[in-house]
């Protein structure tokens, strides 16, 4: 089983990786303040678009009918998902309907979510993921480690090494720019020959059956643009009302991400072109279990801004690898439990409950709150930690008792000052990584019986 805190530790190991990968984040996390305050409007927006992501979906059924007959209208196909295998079965039954054995795709976590990429190479596909961060992560052999900026926990070396492996480039290069050029040559040349493309969907309006990719680097636009066979993957929490919501959304969106005032391309798809197919899949995968999850609904909120990940000490210091989820960081922490609880019981435990996810989140979702609560589910269930869970009694028992309290107390200071070996060895895992303090002489409870008067 992996475990959230053990990852961090192997990632920790690294100290100069962890200061960059922490101070790059947090300079991310500067830019949204800043991008946000340059909005008089910013909290009646974030409010307005958790209203408009409520309304959606306290109504889901009916506006994923509603979307399905304008899309269906506008000429696109549409299927429907319960899980990931299923998604998985229709992106493949469609590319081999077509004879397709190779296909290009732009960032879409919902098919990280859905394991795509290997599934369809376990088929023979091949499949080029377009996105540069995306990209260098697949040839790295590695998942995304955040869902915005998928590649930040490499440096600029160890892509130069990576590209000079696979894409030809010269050995030692790690221009920024010379390495970005060479994807560019590579990617250009796939555009050109792959047949279908399958990308992510940011935003679906129900009233158009329209939907909204994303992206800055306008991968998504050049792959649907050049293929026969467009497939879109789509989680059903996507949705918005009306086209009118987008502006809300994409004005919150990439402020928030990257502090960027408007996302590079932001690119709406309604019906094929002339002679090319689209596809679109509504995939559920758990989605409709959380909805039912009267304390974590809230979370299909979330529009995948990344903004909790960076403002987050805990993920900014343990990398997003650590969270052994497609949906790392805080976000991640709740939807991974609501697909396998005891796969997943570490996750909401990895948080300091600081609030600062909640303070940025542009849907106003209720993050802390919400790991908190997960907390105690998974308490409840008998997925938590066994040692944690008896070193809780055994806190609430001497915490319970004025006496026993009084008597632990003396018991500590005592072994404290004739036996610290007892306590501060290997085997604590708070001693690790941290120095304890010189015990007190004696307790507050004795100092003030002395000094009372
Ligand atoms: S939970 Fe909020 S802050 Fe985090 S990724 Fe989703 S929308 Fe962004």
């Amino acid at each position: 089983m992996k475990d959230h805190a053990a990852l961090a530790e192997a990632f920790n190991k690294d100290e100069q990786r962890v200061d960059w990968h922490d101070e790059t984040l947090w300079w991310v996390r500067q830019k949204r303040d800043r991008a946000s305050h340059q909005i008089p409007d910013w909290e009646e927006l974030r409010e307005a678009a958790s209203q408009i992501k409520h309304n959606v979906l306290s109504d889901l059924g009916n506006y994923l009918e509603q979307f399905e007959k304008q899309a269906i209208g506008n000429g696109i196909t549409v299927h429907w998902a319960a899980d990931a295998k299923e998604h998985n079965d229709i992106v493949h039954s469609i590319l081999k309907r077509h004879g397709i054995t190779q296909m290009v795709k732009s960032k879409s976590m919902l098919t990280e979510e859905c394991h795509l990429n290997h599934f369809l190479e376990e088929q023979g596909i091949n499949v080029v993921d377009s996105d540069l961060g995306e990209l260098i992560v697949q040839l790295a052999k590695e998942p995304p480690s955040h869902i915005v900026l998928p590649c930040i926990h490499k440096k600029k070396e160890e892509i130069g090494d990576i590209f000079h492996e696979h894409l030809g480039s010269e050995k030692g290069e790690s221009d920024p720019q010379i390495l970005t050029e060479t994807a560019r040559v590579h990617l250009r040349n796939t555009f050109l020959t792959r047949r279908a493309a399958l990308t992510g969907v940011n935003f679906a309006v129900a009233e158009t059956g329209e939907f909204v990719v994303c992206t800055n680097e306008g991968n998504a636009d050049m792959g649907a643009h050049l293929s026969d066979v467009h497939i879109a993957s789509m989680g059903i929490e996507k949705l918005i009302p009306k086209r009118k919501h987008l502006s809300v959304f994409l004005r919150l969106l990439t402020r928030s991400a990257t502090g960027q005032p408007i996302t590079t391309y932001s690119s709406h798809f309604k019906r094929p072109r002339p002679g090319q197919e689209m596809h679109i899949i509504l995939v559920d995968n758990g989605r409709s279990v959380q909805l039912g999850r009267e304390d974590f609904r809230n979370s299909l909120k979330c529009i995948r801004c990344g903004a909790c990940m960076n403002t987050c000490p805990v993920y900014r210091r343990s990398g997003g690898h650590s969270y052994h989820t497609a949906v790392a960081g805080p976000i991640g922490s709740i939807l991974a439990p609501n697909l396998d609880m005891k796969q997943y019981a570490d996750l909401p435990f990895a948080s300091t409950l600081c609030g600062s996810c909640t303070n940025v989140c542009p849907v106003k979702i209720d993050i802390h709150d919400q790991l908190y609560k997960w907390r105690q589910v998974i308490v409840k269930e008998g997925y938590g930690d066994k040692k944690k869970a008896a070193a809780m009694q055994a806190m609430a028992y001497t915490l319970s008792s004025p006496k026993v309290y009084r008597i632990a107390g003396k018991a500590g200071r005592l072994v404290m000052k004739y036996a610290p070996f007892a306590v501060n060895n290997g085997l604590n895992p708070w001693y690790k990584q941290r120095d304890m303090p010189e015990p007190p002489k004696e307790s507050f409870g004795e100092w003030y019986a002395k000094n009372r008067s």
